[in-house]
């Protein structure tokens, strides 16, 4: 098997099984959201007695029958040996049952995926929370926030009438992505700008600034634009505590009219 693409035996590979600590099993509940990254069962239920209903699973085995070493014997392995967290993950009993029983490495292969994505995001995630947003973005937030509540202001909005081009050549390959953002940009593009407008110049470079800085982080952990797309949206929720809706209507700003999905130029 393969382990950062140098050759490794199972026996180098395969240490003693060591029990998670409590820490440990905090990380892997935190990893999957709390629910079963093959079937979506929740998998703490913090309201019951039993609230444990995962186990954390090997992807390579900890202690592989015969049959399993030659089936897995060419496969990536993750992580320094068995033990270490990337090589586990936590599922639901049944799906770990099933993913133990009669091992494929198509079955292998799809659970080392999923994992890989789920450090990848992780990952992403991290480097996102260290990007401190600044009190400008937060007033921003605010007064778009405020359009819930505001009917004058919408109905004083003008959608956009010209098609928007950038958004269609910087996301030309995912259909569904980008007609949500054309969708939210036509809505709230000249809004936008003007509030834009009326911040100072510094304002809008900072937030500006800071979007570039997190979209760069993303495109470092090699996400795809939906992936980019939604981690910017989890950012600028983290950092405001702003909803959903306002969230994607102000990164779907910056898609269009900033160096989000653009070139970065030098
Ligand atoms: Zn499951």
């Amino acid at each position: 098997m393969i382990r950062n693409g140098t050759v490794v035996d199972v026996e180098t590979y395969c240490k003693d099984r060591k029990r998670p600590t409590d820490k440990e099993n905090l990380r892997y509940i935190l990893e999957v959201g709390n629910e079963c990254p093959m079937c979506g069962k929740i998998i703490t239920d913090f309201s019951a007695d039993k609230h444990k209903l995962y186990e954390v699973a090997h992807i390579y085995p900890n202690s592989p029958t015969e049959k399993e070493m030659s089936v897995l014997s060419d496969v990536e392995v993750l992580g320094e040996n068995s033990e270490s967290f990337e090589n586990k993950i936590a599922l639901c009993r049944d799906c770990h049952k099933e993913y133990d029983e009669h091992k494929t490495i198509e079955k292998y292969n799809s659970m080392l995926n999923l994992k890989k994505k789920l450090l990848q995001n992780s990952k992403a995630q991290t480097a996102l929370s260290h990007n401190v947003v600044e009190k400008e973005l937060l007033d921003v937030v605010q007064q778009i926030s405020s359009l819930s509540t505001n009917s004058d202001s919408i109905s004083e909005m003008e959608p956009l009438s010209y098609t928007v081009m950038s958004v269609k050549a910087k996301i030309p390959s995912n259909n569904l992505l980008r007609t949500d953002v054309e969708g939210l940009v036509s809505n709230y593009f000249l809004y936008l700008k003007d509030l834009f407008k009326s911040l100072d110049e510094i304002s809008f470079e900072t937030i500006a600034a800071s979007f570039k800085h997190s979209y760069c982080q993303a495109l470092k952990e090699q996400l795809n634009q939906e992936e980019i797309f939604e981690s910017l949206i989890d950012w600028v929720k983290s950092k405001t505590r702003c909803s959903r809706t306002v969230a994607r209507i102000l990164v779907s700003y910056f898609i269009q009219n900033c160096d989000v999905y653009g070139k970065i130029s030098r």
